[in-house]
């Protein structure tokens, strides 16, 4: 049966990689009728608005949406349009994996990194609570919000999806040496909840020491659950280890609606120029397709993003090589095609 999923295009390289990403799903024969639905930057020039209301309305309908990067202006201007629709949909779970490439270069090539972020996507520092204290901006506050509830369901999405994926171990990262209240909260509940799930290891570890345990051994993680910022940061280190932005997909999973992305931005240095790596957006959209349901076709995407990039011949430049988005798309079309 057909299932409807909305679209979203995006910003900077959006437009390029939501092609690419289409074009593949359309080779792999997917039962999917796309409802295109416009939000960032370019829809508040055109419409006056970056989150029209009819985009609102898609989602709900349709409950799973794949959208490209959004632009959001720093400091000023709108707020971010990403954390809006999470929010909305009470898209509570972020879930961006990291894993070696088959002929993907990184000094972590032959030590078998395969991890998972799953970051809280409510609330914490970016619960957008915050002002600033007049006169003239002379000082500024934004609140970390840590409610129990949101804590627990966190912690239970991260040890359900250990268990369902045959994953051995999850690590929750905090600072709650200084974050004596919301983390320490974060922590005791973690704590808690690990007992429910002795068939999986627990382990917690304060995000400085993190940082530099990912960069020298990230091999030894499995499932990481962690804050809102500690997520959004950590998962971009994550990026780095396995060749960078264009390759990491994420889920965010939610009570709503579902909606899958590429974890990097619009990258406006390299946009409208054909360069863009979509991979990342590809496997979203693997996550995406596992999520409804149709696993034999992400296996099989996922399989052909595997050999396009064993074989290295197509591969763009931010993994160096030569290849344009369009090449690159090419050559996975035909590997799906076979
Ligand atoms: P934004 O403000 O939208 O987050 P940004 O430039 O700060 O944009 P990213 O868009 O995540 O952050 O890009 C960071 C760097 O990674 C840029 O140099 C960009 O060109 C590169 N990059 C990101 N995504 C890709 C991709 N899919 N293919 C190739 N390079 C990419």
């Amino acid at each position: 049966m057909t299932q409807k999923v909305s679209l979203i295009r995006g910003d900077g390289i959006g437009p390029e990689i939501v092609e690419a990403t289409v074009r593949a799903l359309e080779a792999l024969e997917v039962e999917i009728e796309w409802e295109e639905v416009r939000a960032g930057t370019g829809a508040f020039q055109e419409l006056g608005t970056p989150l029209p209301e009819e985009t609102l309305a898609s989602i709900a309908r349709n409950k799973v949406v794949l959208k490209g990067p959004l632009e959001t202006p720093v400091g000023t201007g709108f707020r971010s349009i990403n954390v809006a629709i999470r929010k909305h949909f009470d898209m509570y779970a972020n879930v961006r994996p990291s894993k070696i490439l088959p002929g993907v270069k990184t000094r972590f090539s032959d030590s078998g990194l395969d991890l998972v972020i799953v970051r809280e996507n409510t609330e914490g520092a970016y619960a957008g609570i915050e002002h600033a204290i007049p006169p003239n901006r002379a000082a500024a506050e934004t609140i970390i919000l840590c409610t129990r509830w949101a804590c627990e369901r966190i912690v239970r999405y991260a040890f359900e999806y250990a268990k369902t994926t045959g994953r051995q171990k999850v690590t929750l990262v905090h600072k709650a040496n200084i974050l004596k209240e919301t983390h320490g909260l974060f922590l005791e509940v973690g704590r808690s909840i690990s007992r429910e799930y002795e068939e999986i290891e627990f382990e917690d570890l304060i995000v400085d020491n993190m940082a530099m345990q990912m960069v020298i051994r990230p091999e030894r993680f499995d499932v990481i659950v962690t804050t809102n910022l500690f997520g959004d940061i950590l998962s971009d280190l994550a990026a780095g280890l396995i060749g960078g932005l264009g390759l990491t997909p994420g889920a965010n999973i939610g009570s709503e609606a579902s909606m899958f992305e590429a974890v990097h931005g619009t990258a406006p240095d390299i946009a409208g120029k054909g360069l863009a790596n979509p991979t990342a957006l590809m496997r979203a959209a693997g996550m995406m397709l596992d999520h409804m349901g149709m696993t034999e076709k992400a296996r099989q995407l996922n399989g052909a993003i595997d050999e396009v990039l064993r074989q290295g011949e197509a591969v763009t430049g931010d993994l160096g090589g030569k290849a344009t988005t369009e090449e690159y798309t090419a050559a996975l079309v035909e590997v799906i095609k076979g």
